[in-house]
C-alpha cells in the first residue's frame, strides 16, 4: 500500500535528475532559475511550485524547446501532486508526440503511467508502461532508466503483480553497482524490501532490510531510510509483535513530522499503531490513532488504509460494547472491501487484455495470482459478514435488510468472475485449460525448479452414490477451500476435471513440493463433513514431480510423471503422497493413512 506514495516521492526525484540534465545546457538564466526553483519545490514542498509555474506560464513565448518541455513535465507533476490527474494526463498527451529525446519521453510516460493509474484508466497506464519499457535500450542516463523501471514497479505493484514488479526492482538496484551511495541501489533495494513483505516473504524482507538501509544512508537519502524503517515497523505489528511495533513506530512518526514530508506514510503508520494498541489492550490510544488514520486516509483516498482502519474501529467499538457504532464501521468496511475488490477485478481485466495483446504470456502467472487474491478477498468478505451476523442477532431484524442488500451485491460481484472463461464454475479456481496454459509458461523458465502436485479424491464416486451429487459438489468446494488455505502467492491450484486437481509450484524443489502436498493431504483428511448434512471421511491421493529431476524436462513430462506417482499412491492404499521416481521404486511413498474409508 505504500508503493503508490513511494512512486510519488520518486516522481519528485525524477525532476531533480531532469534538473541536472538541463542545468548543463546554456539557457536564459532567469527562466532557468525559475525552472530550478520549481524542481526544488516539487522535491520538498510541492504546493510552492504552483505560483512559480504560473510565472513561467507568462514567459512561455520566450522559452526554448528544451525549457518548454521541462516546464510541461513540471506542470504535469505539479498537477499530479494536486490530484488533478485528468488535466495532468491531457497535458502530457497533448505534447508527448512532439518530444524527440528518449529521456524526456521517459519522464512524460511516467506521468502518464501514474496519472492514468490514479484515474483508474488501467489499460492506458499499462500501455504507457509498455511504451516506456521499449525506450530502455535507447536510454543512456541511469536516472532515465530508473524512471522507466520505477514506473513499471509502481504500476505492477498497484496491479498486485509482485513477482513481475520484483524483476524490475532488481534491475534498478543492478543499474549502478560501482558508485558508492548510488541512488539506484537505494531505490531498488527499498522497492525489494516492500515487495518481499507484500509477497509474504517476511524472512527474506527482514534479511534485506539492513542492506537497504545502508544503501539509502550511503545515498544520504533520509526519506527513503525512513520509508524502509516504516516497512520494518509495520511488519512488527503484522507479525504479532505489538509492543515492539509501538516502540518502533512512535519515533518514526516524530521523524516524519520533523522532515515535514509524506503524510501518507504517517497515515499508514498510525493505522498500524492503532492495531498494535488494540492488541496490547489500550483501546483509547487504539481509537485515537485509528480515527486519525481513518480520517486522513478518507481525505487522501487511500482505500486500503481506510479499509484496515475501519475494521480496527469496528473491533474497538465492539470491544467497548457499542454495537451500533461497530455495525456502522462494519458496513463501511464492507463497502470499502467491495470497492477494492471491484477495482482489483477491473485492473485484472485490463491487465489480461493488455498482456494478451502484447503477447507477453509469461505474465499470466501474475494474472492468476491476482485472480486467486480476489477470490481470497471474497472469502474474507464472507468471514466479515459472518461476524456481522453475530452482531445482527443482538441488534434486531431491521439491519438484516441492509445486510441482505450487501449479500446481493456480493453475489453479483461473484458473477463478474464467473464470466471469465478461466475459472471453474463450481470451485471458483482455475479450470483445466487455464491451469495448463499457465503451468506451461511457468515450466518454460528452466533456470529454477518447478513442481507439479496432482491429487484425486479417494472413492469419490461412493460419496455421490451414497449421499447424492449435491453432497459431492459440496465436497469439491470444501476440498478447494481446504487446499487454498495452504497456499501462498504464486502457488496455483486448478481443477483438471471431476475430482482431480493440480498445483503448479514455480521455483519449488521436490522436498518443498512434497511438504506442501503433505499439508494439503492432512487438510483434506481433517475436513469436517457435517455441514454437508452427513458425516463421512474424506481423503485424497497425491503425486508429486519436479522438472529438472528424474530426467523430466518439460511440463508434459512432469504432468505424466506426477500422474504416475498419483497412481502409485492409489495402489499403495490411498490417502498418501508419492514423489515420482524414474527408477520405478518408491522409497518416498508415505506410510499408511491415518483415516480409514470404512465409513462409506
Ligand atoms: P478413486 O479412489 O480410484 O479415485 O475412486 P473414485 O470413486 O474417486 O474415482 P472414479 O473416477 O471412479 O469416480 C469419480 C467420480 O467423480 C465419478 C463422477 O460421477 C464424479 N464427478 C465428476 N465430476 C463431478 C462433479 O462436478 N460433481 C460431483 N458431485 N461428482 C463428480
Ligand atoms: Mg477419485
Ligand atoms: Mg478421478
Amino acid at each position: 500500500m505504500l508503493q503508490g506514495h513511494l512512486g510519488r516521492q520518486f516522481a519528485a526525484c525524477i525532476l531533480c535528475l531532469a534538473f541536472i540534465r538541463s542545468a548543463a545546457a546554456e539557457e536564459r538564466p532567469d527562466v532557468e532559475a525559475l525552472l530550478n526553483q520549481v524542481s526544488s519545490a516539487l522535491r520538498s514542498r510541492p504546493e510552492k511550485a504552483i505560483p512559480v509555474l504560473a510565472e513561467l506560464q507568462n514567459l512561455r513565448p520566450s522559452l526554448s524547446k528544451a525549457q518548454n518541455e521541462r516546464f510541461l513535465v513540471q506542470s504535469a507533476s505539479s498537477l499530479g501532486f494536486q490530484g488533478k490527474n485528468a488535466e495532468r494526463v491531457a497535458l502530457v498527451n497533448g505534447f508527448i508526440g512532439q518530444v524527440d529525446t528518449a529521456g524526456r519521453k521517459a519522464s512524460l510516460l511516467y506521468e502518464l503511467i501514474d496519472g492514468n493509474r490514479a484515474l483508474g484508466r488501467h489499460e492506458e497506464a499499462l500501455l504507457a508502461m509498455n511504451q516506456s519499457i521499449l525506450l530502455l535500450p535507447k536510454l543512456e542516463l541511469t536516472g532515465d532508466k530508473i524512471t522507466v523501471l520505477q514506473g513499471a514497479v509502481s504500476l505492477l505493484y498497484a496491479f498486485h503483480a509482485y513477482d513481475e514488479a520484483m524483476d524490475y526492482a532488481e534491475r534498478i538496484s543492478a543499474l549502478d553497482t560501482d558508485t558508492p551511495g548510488a541512488y539506484a541501489r537505494c531505490v531498488g533495494l527499498t522497492d525489494q524490501v516492500d515487495l518481499l513483505f507484500k509477497r509474504g516473504h517476511g524472512a527474506a524482507a527482514r534479511a534485506l532490510t539492513p542492506d537497504a538501509i545502508a544503501a539509502c544512508d550511503a545515498n544520504k537519502n533520509t526519506l527513503f531510510t525512513l520509508i524502509i524503517k516504516t516497512y520494518a515497523a509495520t511488519d512488527l505489528v503484522d507479525s504479532g509483535q505489538a509492543q515492539r511495533g509501538i516502540d518502533a513506530i512512535l519515533p518514526l512518526l516524530k521523524e516524519y513530522a520533523q522532515i515535514g514530508q509524506s503524510a501518507s506514510f504517517n497515515t499508514s503508520l498510525q493505522e498500524a499503531l492503532a492495531r498494535a494498541y488494540l492488541t496490547t489492550g489500550n483501546t483509547s490510544l487504539a481509537q485515537h490513532y485509528a480515527t486519525l488514520a481513518y480520517e486522513q486516509a478518507r481525505g487522501d483516498a487511500q482505500w486500503e488504509v481506510q479499509l484496515e482502519a475501519s475494521k480496527t474501529l469496528a473491533t474497538i467499538h465492539r470491544a467497548q460494547g457499542q454495537l451500533a457504532g461497530a455495525m456502522d464501521y462494519y458496513d463501511i468496511h464492507m463497502g470499502l472491501q467491495k470497492k477494492v475488490m471491484r477495482d482489483q477485478s477491473q485492473m485484472n481485466l485490463a491487465y489480461q487484455r493488455v498482456k494478451f495483446e502484447s503477447q507477453d504470456k509469461a505474465n499470466q502467472l501474475a494474472l492468476l495470482e491476482q485472480q486467486n487474491k480476489v477470490l481470497n478477498i471474497e472469502k474474507q468478505l464472507q468471514h466479515g459478514k459472518n461476524q456481522n451476523l453475530i452482531l445482527l442477532v443482538t441488534l434486531g431484524s431491521v439491519l438484516m435488510v441492509i445486510l441482505g442488500a450487501g449479500l446481493l451485491k456480493t453475489l453479483k460481484q461473484k458473477n463478474i468472475f464467473r464470466r471469465s472463461a478461466q475459472i471453474d464454475g463450481l470451485t471458483q479456481i482455475s479450470n483445466r485449460a487455464h491451469f495448463t496454459a499457465t503451468a506451461h509458461e511457468v515450466f518454460q523458465h528452466k533456470a529454477c525448479h518447478a513442481s507439479l502436485v496432482l491429487f484425486d479424491m479417494d472413492f469419490f464416486k461412493r460419496v455421490n452414490d451414497t449421499y447424492g451429487h449435491g453432497t459431492g459438489d459440496w465436497v469439491l468446494k470444501a476440498v478447494t477451500q481446504a487446499v487454498s488455505a495452504q497456499l501462498r502467492a504464486g502457488e496455483l491450484l486448478g481443477r483438471l476435471g471431476g475430482e482431480e486437481f493440480a498445483l503448479c509450484l514455480h521455483n519449488t524443489a521436490t522436498t518443498n513440493a512434497m511438504a506442501l502436498a503433505e499439508r494439503c493431504r492432512a487438510a483434506i483428511a481433517s475436513i469436517d463433513s457435517r455441514p454437508s448434512g452427513y458425516q463421512f471421511a474424506l481423503t485424497a491421493s497425491f503425486g508429486v514431480a519436479t522438472q529438472g529431476m528424474n530426467e523430466l524436462t518439460n511440463f508434459e513430462e512432469t504432468l505424466v510423471a506426477a500422474d504416475k506417482a498419483l497412481y502409485v499412491s492409489k495402489n499403495g492404499g490411498r490417502n498418501r503422497v508419492t514423489v515420482y521416481h524414474a527408477s520405478g521404486d518408491y522409497p518416498e511413498s508415505q506410510p499408511a493413512p491415518i483415516k480409514e474409508h470404512d465409513k462409506f
